[in-house]
């Protein structure tokens, strides 16, 4: 699996973008066999209790929107078999960007106990 795949696999939840988002953020969980267990994307409307917990504890009580990977981690029904979290950013130009988690994400990540971070650059 190629990132190919996550190509494609953002610009399909890329649809519904809002007119207002020029980056698109997806995270996407994987088991250890590769299969999808959920995929987040990020929001500039919503709120979420665990980002706002998160976001406290690193000191940064400002990120309150929703990130893609918090969505990911708080739409996963298996955390337990969380093995990878994959996080692509791609502009509306369809190029990558940098999608390295911030401190809020890494320590929603490390809480979860997911060992395998990648993200494009
Ligand atoms: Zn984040």
């Amino acid at each position: 699996m190629g990132f190919d795949f996550l190509r494609s696999i953002t610009s399909v939840f890329g649809i519904n973008m809002g007119r207002r988002q020029t980056q698109n953020i997806t995270a996407i969980i994987f088991d250890k066999k590769g299969k999808v267990l959920s995929v987040g994307k990020n929001s500039y409307v919503k709120t979420h209790p665990m980002q706002a917990k998160h976001a406290h504890k690193v000191g940064l009580p400002e990120k309150i929107f929703l990130h893609a990977e918090m969505d990911a981690i708080i739409k996963c029904r298996n955390l337990s078999r969380a093995h990878k979290i994959v996080v692509t950013r791609v502009t509306r130009s369809g190029k990558y960007g940098n999608a390295k988690p911030c401190p809020v994400c890494k320590s929603a990540i490390k809480e979860a106990g997911i060992k395998n971070v990648e993200w494009t650059i």
